[in-house]
Parts: C-alpha cells; sequence; structure tokens
C-alpha cells in the first residue's frame, strides 16, 4: 500500500508546516515543531490540543438507525407473518391483519431498542480500556490517554505498544515495527533515528513510527509530528472497521434452530391445512386461519432478541467486576472454563515491592520498612566482621539498581507511589533507604545505550557514562540467568572470585522464603564506549549480589482461588520467577501445600505426546518464556479443558490468542497483549477472573431458563392448536389472541429473567462440559412436559367453560387469562433450575420481576376488561370468581412442577449426571 501523500505538511500552529519529517533531522523536527527532548510544558500541550484538535480517527459511519431498524424485518418469520397479514386482509380480516402487522412492528422495535443497548454496553467497555500513551512533559515521564497528545509532544514506545500517532523517532534502540496495516509489509521493519531521503516510500522511511503500527521488539522516544486525521493511517482511514459482531456461537446456534424451526412449523402447517380441508372439511378461509393460528404460536419471535439482552446484561456486569469483554462469546466460554492460567506478579500478587534483603559476597544485609516509603535501614546480622565492608558493596550494588532502572518514585498525597515498574520502583526506595541520592546519581551518570528487559531473557542492561569520563555496564536480571553471563569472572571489582554453588545456594534460600530475586553485575569498559550489544556481555561482567524483594499475595486472589477449588476449576501459576518462589507463594495462596513445580526447562524436555498429562497434575510453572505458555494451553486443550489465560507482553499474544478466553491485563499490559485478548482485566486483579467466570455461568444459565420458559409456551399453544384440529373442536385461541400470548410475555417476563441474579450455587458446579449443547435431555423434557402441561390446562378450562355454556369469545377469554396465569407461574417455577423455588427469595421474586408481573397483569386487565381491546381480540369480562379459578388452576400448576423438579433431581442424580445439575 502507497501513502497517499509523500511530503504532507505537519502543522505546529494553525499557519505553519513542517514538510516531510522523515528527511530532516530529529534535531530540526524538534526545532520546527518548537519541543524539546523534555517534551512540552503541559499548558503549552493543552494549547495545542484545543488548536489540533483530539489524536482521534474519524469513525466509519455506521449502519443507520433506519437501516438497523429494517434489518429486523429480514427473516423468513417476518416474511411469513406479513404473508399471514395479507391474506387475513383479503379474506376480510382487517383487525386480524392489523394486529399481525402491529405485532410485527413491535416486535422489530423490541429486537431494535434491544440491539442498541446492547451495542452501547459493548461500545462503554471498549472506552473503558482506551488506549493510554507515555510522554514526557516538562522533563517529567507520564501516561495519558492517547486521544490528548498532540504534535510536539515526546513520545516513548516500547516492545508491545500500539504508536499513538505519527512519530518522528528521535532515540532509538533496537526497534522494529510491524507495520502491515499500513504497507502490507508482514516483516517487522528495523528502526533508526537517521533521517531518510526525502523520496523514500512509506515503508522505507526508517526513522518513522506511524500511528496504528505496533512496536514488536525494543524502544524508542520520538516527537509527535501528526495526530488524528492528519496521520498516515488517519488519510486512507482504513482499520476502522473493527466493530465486534454483536454475535456468539449459541445466538448462531439459536438463530439457525430459530429458522429451522420456521421452515417445519411451515412444513407441519401445510400438512394441517390439508387435513383440515380435505379430512375435516373446514372451508379453506377458516382452516388458513387455524394454520396461521398454529405458526404464529409455534415460532418463538422474541427470543434472539431476549438472548442478545442476556448477553449484553451479562457483559455490563462482568464490566462492573473489572472484567471488560472485547468479543461477546468470551461471555458463554468463561461461564465453561475449566482451567485459569495465570501469571503471578501483580496478578495473583499485588505487585507491591519491598526490598528486603541485599547479598553481597561478605554475606546478607536486612532492610527495613515497608511499601515505597523511604524510611527503613540496611542493618547487616549483629555482629557480622565485615559490617562495613558489607556496606561498601551493597553501595555499589544499589547504584548498578538505580541506573539500570527507569522508574521513579514520587509523593501523592503523602503517599509514595511509583512511576514505571514496582520492582524497580522499590530499587530506588532501597538507594534512599541506603542514603544515597538516586536523583542525583542519576544526573551524575548519562545513558547512552540499553538494552530492554524482555521476558524471553530475563535482564535489563544500561551503559552509562560519569561525568568524569569512566564508563559502565550495568545489568540486572533473573540470577540465574546473570549468574551464567558472569562464568568467566574473575576476581574481579569486588576482589572475589565467583562462588556460583554458594550463589546458588543463597538465591535457593531467598527465592524458599517466597522473595523475587534479582541480581545485579557491573563491567567497565572503556571511555568512549557507544553503543551496547548482547555481544558486550559474554565476558567481563562482575556479579554484585542480589536483591531480594517481598511480594504479598493478594488477599482476595486466596479467596478467589479456594472459590475456583469449589467450582471444580484448575489454578495454575504460570510466572517468569525462580521455582522456589514460585512455589512459596503457590503455597501462601493455597494452591497447594506442595505445589507441583515445573521450570521451562524441565517443561522443554518432555515430549509432545506426554505433555498433556504432566501439565495437568502440575500446579505451577516456573521460569517460562511466553513460548510455554503457548505449549501449556495446547497441551491443556487437547485434554478437553477450556482454558482462560492471563498475559501482558508483546510475546504473549500467540497464546492470548490459542487459549479459549484470552486475558489482557488492564494496566500492565502492553497493547499487543491487550489486542490479542478476549477480555481485559481493569484492575490486573486475578480474583476479577473469577468474578467473570461466575458471571459468564450465570449468564447461560439465565440463556437456558429464557430457553426453558419460552419454548414451553409455544409448544403449548402449538399442541392446543393440534388438540383442537384432531378433536374436531372450534379453535380455543384465535390466531391474534396467541400473538398477543406470545408479545406479551416475551418482553415482559421472559425478559425478566435476562436479569436474573446467580443462583446460590452457581460456583459450587463443575463446569459446564463444553460439548454440551443448549438443549439437553432435561431440558428437552422440561419443554415437553410443561408444553403438555399448559396445553391441558388451557384445553381444561376451555371445555369446562363450553360445558357450562358459555359462548365462544368468553371461553377463549379464559383460555388467553389462563395460559398467561400459568406463563407467570411458570416463571417462578424457572428462577431456579437448580433447586425448588419454594423459599422467600424465590416468592419474593427480583424488581424486574415484580415490574414484569405487574406489567402483565395490567396488559392481561386491558386485554380483558378495556372495550377497545374487547373489539380487537374478540374477548369478554371475566368473573371474579373465574378469575379465582384460573389463579387456583396455576397454584396448582406450579405445585406439580415443583414436585417435577424434586422427582427428577433424584432421577437425575442416577441417570444424567452432568445434565440435571
Ligand atoms: P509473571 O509472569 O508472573 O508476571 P514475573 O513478573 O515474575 O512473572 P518476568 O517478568 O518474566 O516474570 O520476570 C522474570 C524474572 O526476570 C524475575 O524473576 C526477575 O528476576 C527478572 N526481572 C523482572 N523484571 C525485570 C526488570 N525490569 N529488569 C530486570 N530483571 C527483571
Amino acid at each position: 500500500m502507497q501513502a497517499p501523500s509523500a511530503t504532507r505538511g505537519v502543522a505546529t500552529s494553525p499557519d505553519d508546516t513542517l514538510a516531510a519529517p522523515h528527511a530532516q533531522a530529529a534535531d530540526d523536527v524538534l526545532a520546527a515543531l518548537a519541543s524539546s527532548p523534555e517534551g512540552l510544558a503541559p499548558d503549552e500541550a493543552a494549547r495545542r490540543l484545543a488548536s489540533h484538535g483530539p489524536n482521534r480517527l474519524p469513525s466509519l459511519a455506521g449502519r443507520s438507525p433506519l437501516g438497523r431498524f429494517l434489518a429486523h424485518f429480514n427473516n423468513a418469520l417476518i416474511y411469513f407473518l406479513l404473508a399471514a397479514a395479507g391474506a387475513a386482509a383479503l379474506l376480510g380480516h382487517l383487525v386480524d391483519a392489523a394486529v399481525i402487522l402491529g405485532v410485527v412492528l413491535v416486535n422489530a422495535l423490541v429486537g431494535f431498542i434491544q440491539e442498541g443497548r446492547a451495542e452501547k454496553a459493548l461500545q462503554a467497555i471498549h472506552e473503558l480500556i482506551a488506549a493510554q500513551a507515555h510522554v514526557l512533559r516538562d522533563g517529567r515521564r507520564m501516561q495519558v490517554p492517547v486521544e490528548t497528545l498532540v504534535p510536539g509532544d515526546i513520545v516513548l514506545l516500547e516492545a508491545g505498544d500500539r504508536v499513538p500517532a505519527d512519530v518522528r523517532l528521535v532515540q532509538v534502540r533496537a526497534l522494529r515495527i510491524e507495520e502491515a496495516v499500513l504497507t502490507g509489509e508482514s516483516v517487522a521493519a528495523e528502526k533508526q533515528a537517521a533521517p531518510a531521503p526525502a523520496a523514500a516510500a512509506l515503508g522505507e522511511r526508517h526513522c518513522m513510527a506511524y500511528s496504528g503500527t505496533l512496536v514488536a521488539t525494543g524502544q524508542a522516544t520520538g516527537v509527535v509530528v501528526a495526530t488524528g486525521r492528519e496521520t498516515e493511517i488517519g488519510q486512507i482511514s482504513a482499520l476502522l472497521g473493527d466493530v465486534a459482531p454483536l454475535t456468539t456461537p449459541l445466538l448462531r446456534q439459536i438463530n439457525r434452530f430459530g429458522t429451522r424451526f420456521t421452515w417445519i412449523t411451515l412444513g407441519v402447517a401445510a400438512v394441517l391445512f390439508a387435513f383440515a380441508v380435505l379430512v375435516r372439511g373446514l372451508a379453506w378461509p377458516e382452516a388458513l386461519i387455524i394454520v396461521v393460528a398454529l405458526a404464529v404460536g409455534a415460532i418463538p419471535e422474541g427470543l434472539p432478541a431476549v438472548i442478545t439482552i442476556t448477553l449484553a446484561i451479562g457483559v455490563q456486569r462482568m464490566a462492573r467486576r473489572n472484567a471488560a469483554i472485547r468479543q461477546l462469546p468470551a461471555v458463554e466460554t468463561l461461564g465453561a472454563t475449566s482451567v485459569i492460567c495465570s501469571d503471578k506478579t501483580g496478578t495473583l500478587t499485588r505487585n507491591e515491592m519491598t526490598a528486603r534483603r541485599v547479598d553481597v559476597p561478605g554475606g546478607a544485609i536486612a532492610v527495613s520498612g515497608a511499601g515505597y516509603a523511604p524510611v527503613g535501614r540496611l542493618t547487616p546480622e549483629p555482629g557480622a566482621e565485615n559490617a562495613e565492608q558489607r556496606l561498601a558493596d551493597a553501595e555499589r550494588l544499589i547504584l548498578a539498581g538505580v541506573l539500570c532502572n527507569d522508574a521513579r518514585l514520587h509523593q501523592v498525597e503523602g503517599e509514595w507511589r511509583v512511576v514505571g515498574d514496582p520492582m524497580e520502583g522499590a530499587l530506588v526506595a532501597l538507594a534512599l533507604k541506603a542514603g544515597l541520592a538516586p536523583e542525583a546519581l542519576r544526573r551524575a551518570w548519562t545513558r547512552l545505550d540499553a538494552i530492554p528487559f524482555d521476558a524471553r531473557h530475563r535482564f535489563m542492561a544500561t551503559l552509562d557514562r560519569h561525568a568524569a569520563g569512566d564508563c559502565r555496564i550495568f545489568v540486572k536480571g533473573a540470577p540465574d540467568e546473570l549468574l551464567a553471563l558472569c562464568m568467566a569472572q574473575a576476581a574481579g571489582e569486588t576482589g572475589v572470585a565467583l562462588d556460583r554453588d554458594a550463589w546458588a545456594a543463597r538465591i535457593a534460600q531467598a527465592a524458599g522464603e517466597g522473595e523475587r530475586v534479582l541480581g545485579l553485575a557491573v563491567k567497565p569498559v572503556p571511555a568512549g564506549t557507544h553503543a551496547l550489544q548482547f555481544a558486550d556481555l559474554e565476558e567481563g561482567l562482575c556479579f554484585l549480589g542480589l536483591v531480594g524483594f517481598i511480594d504479598p499475595p493478594r488477599e482476595e486472589a486466596i479467596a478467589a482461588i479456594a472459590e475456583c477449588r469449589a467450582a471444580g476449576i484448575a489454578v495454575k501459576m504460570i510466572t517468569g520467577d525462580h521455582a522456589a518462589t514460585a512455589a512459596a507463594i503457590a503455597c501462601q495462596l493455597g494452591l497447594g501445600d506442595a505445589p507441583r513445580v515445573l521450570t521451562g526447562g524441565e517443561l522443554d524436555a518432555i515430549p509432545d505426546d506426554a505433555l498433556p498429562g504432566r501439565v495437568a497434575e502440575t500446579a505451577v510453572f516456573a521460569r517460562t518464556t511466553p513460548a510455554h505458555k503457548l505449549r501449556i494451553v495446547r497441551a491443556l486443550q487437547s485434554t478437553g479443558a477450556i482454558v482462560a489465560m492471563t498475559g501482558d507482553g508483546v510475546n504473549d499474544a500467540p497464546a492470548l490468542k490459542q487459549a479459549d478466553v484470552g486475558i489482557g491485563m488492564g494496566h500492565k499490559g502492553t497493547d499487543a497483549a491487550k489486542e490479542a485478548s478476549r477480555m481485559v482485566l481493569l484492575d490486573d486483579n486475578f480474583a476479577s477472573i473469577v468474578a467473570a467466570v461466575h458471571e459468564g455461568r450465570v449468564v447461560y444459565d439465565n440463556i437456558r431458563k429464557v430457553v426453558a420458559w419460552t419454548l414451553p409456551t409455544n409448544g403449548g399453544e402449538v399442541l392446543a392448536v393440534i388438540a383442537a384440529l384432531a378433536l374436531n373442536v372450534a379453535m380455543p385461541m384465535s390466531a391474534v389472541q396467541i400473538l398477543w400470548i406470545n408479545l406479551v410475555t416475551a418482553a415482559t417476563l421472559g425478559l425478566a429473567l435476562a436479569f436474573e441474579p446467580a443462583e446460590p450455587q452457581v460456583m459450587r458446579r463443575r463446569p459446564r462440559p463444553p460439548e454440551r449443547g443448549l438443549l439437553t435431555p432435561f431440558l428437552i423434557w422440561r419443554v415437553a412436559f410443561v408444553s403438555l402441561l399448559f396445553m391441558a390446562a388451557a384445553l381444561g378450562v376451555f371445555f369446562y367453560s363450553l360445558g357450562r355454556g358459555d359462548e365462544l369469545a368468553m371461553a377463549r377469554t379464559l383460555v388467553v387469562n389462563m395460559v398467561v396465569a400459568m406463563e407467570v407461574f411458570y416463571l417462578f417455577n424457572v428462577r431456579f433450575l437448580h433447586m425448588t423455588s419454594l423459599h422467600w427469595r424465590g416468592v419474593l421474586g427480583t424488581p424486574a420481576v415484580l415490574a414484569a408481573v405487574a406489567t402483565v397483569v395490567a396488559a392481561q386487565l386491558a386485554f380483558t376488561y378495556l372495550p377497545v381491546m374487547q373489539a380487537v381480540f374478540d374477548t369478554r369480562p371475566v368473573t371474579f370468581a373465574d378469575g379465582w379459578l384460573i389463579m387456583g388452576a396455576g397454584m396448582v400448576i406450579m405445585v406439580v412442577l415443583e414436585s417435577e423438579k424434586i422427582l427428577m433431581r433424584r432421577v437425575g442424580k442416577r441417570y444424567h449426571r452432568g445434565d440435571r445439575p
């Protein structure tokens, strides 16, 4: 794809432009944009924002509301109903025709409104996870919403970031960017700060990072040269169509079922029509009306809309519990989740690090204090002979920790907070406790180059030059990796030869106490060195010692893990940390007393065919890389598990995509990880995953309830019509009356089920087997049984009324009221699929249930007593005594239904394991 403009202007103020920033030196671009390496002042940024407008792409015009409304008429059922209305009109049944049309309209309107609500709910969730960018303003690093970026802003980019605007790169470290969205090139492009030729095509402008592309590796700083629709992507307006489809596998299954059902119904209707005319000898218009009644009764018009809204309510409830759904199908899958694989740091633990020990060659030093406040001391163990030496060595180690570090501490309302990585923040606090001045040290040393931390190599290195000219490489990272790098260490800076075994024992001791252990090393290099390569670390590194941090488990994670255990969900911790640290934290979290630990190295040695078994029985995976995560997910899935997996780094994306529910971290996650996920945790908290699983189960239950409640209505009506035809008696309900029942009850009672709260035992059941369809044998039995019950009650009332000499219209009015009353009672029964409804919570209902019942009662009163309705629906006023009769019959049916529940649970326990819950 070629750029639409090779030399587009860049506005710094409305009337001053900068052409082709890729062809100019970075300093010139900075000058032209009236910016500097320290960034803009906040008030200048605000001024530019006012004049340039937000850094937002114009959204593609979605379907117009009218288009969305009309789409609701585009299905077989509606065609059929329209044809029926036409036929009724032709036969002179104008009222019937009008009612059918009215129902079609109301149905489309309800669908339209509910779909709109669902879309809005999803949209709101997308805004919750709006992207953030890291910028420098007045020399201070801060996080701001991407929308507030302006030309001249200095942005910091690192692996996993989505580039937030068009940026002229100023400083580049091993930066590679995936630009496929813009150039179609799938290999990540290497970047550098030197200018490119003016005529370079978009893909060859190696000093530019374009909005919407993804940082694959490395780090950079750059100056924003274009925002919003001024960016390259804004000009070609691609990328924007990623509105998530409002559908899920379940919804598709139901829609398919609905379509099939419609055609079957039409077939049956045709046969019945022939039967009525040829066998029963009815006049064809009369037969047609019967057939229309049957078809109208059979088809669950409102079902898809109610299910969509059930899903949308689930999404909203999950968002309230800090789980933002990015893709609707995740709502369903969450309910079936059987394994949760979670990162440790920040998800299971609080990610609030405090250094507790410093270990130098001469021995250990205890560190006091809590949190990031610089209050505490370094104390060698009492009586240590070499205390002075230890403290001097500790200072050297802490210097490395402060320089090989990007975090800063600052005080907000008296509380010390970290900007950047918490462990690095804890190193700054450690320096303050040791009496050093980290900011002064950072001013005295200038960073020349760096190798950023990456979960694959587990260390970070910087090349720094002291004001006096002295140059050093500082490295911090997983101590085992560092010891391997320091293999060739002679008696260097510390004057002590490296004793690997002794260090390994000290690491094991700290890790065994649950500490996160970090190693530090240094290497002097010749003055004048400017660049840092991996090869520079291969020899000459001198191991300085260790720092042990505590990062306490989250209390709520402990409770959530216990909840998972009760719910039959396995929890696995997958961490890059040391095996002993992982095991100790797992113990504290309740993942087992002596949980099995597999390290990344051990995983590599297990062949593919043996892996599923080993992975299934292991609770803790340590020293893993993102590639291991992918193997673990696949192995678990091959055992039939439904796997939820968390991730934050750019390299986690494949595992997140592979998992059934990939979960990105809202705070510490990269854009790449979030975009690969189906759900994003707003608080990075494990407990929120479990809350989402809980809500997922509730949503699935509610969908089952909606189906279990809706289908018998249709079934009962159809059976009543067929029975009447078979018995050669008048129809117990007219077509429009059937439509009335379906409409008034689906939009009220059916919808109330979408708002149902959780049943008490929802997290005490095993996960739903994924292969189990919605219509389980139990549900089919339920639908059949209740349909028969409804038919029996409807016909019972009908014949009773006719038998005592009522006119047909009166008998039909009673039947309609009977069916609606049964629906109300059945609603109370179905609210608890897994236990009896005869308890206070069941009887009192919820506000949604009560409102629905009140509406239905009001509608039925109008239907029965309002003259207009009497004219339209041909109804008659019901006497007080008959009203009681109907209520009494409803209660009897409730008792029958509850008895069936008890009976079926007993039978189910014996025969239907897994189906009958
Ligand atoms: P999790 O995957 O559970 O979040 P983690 O955060 O412990 O685990 P990584 O971030 O992969 O896993 O870290 C692995 C190891 O790398 C840590 O134990 C630590 O020793 C080291 N490490 C982590 N962060 C840094 C950093 N910023 N600089 C240097 N080393 C680091």
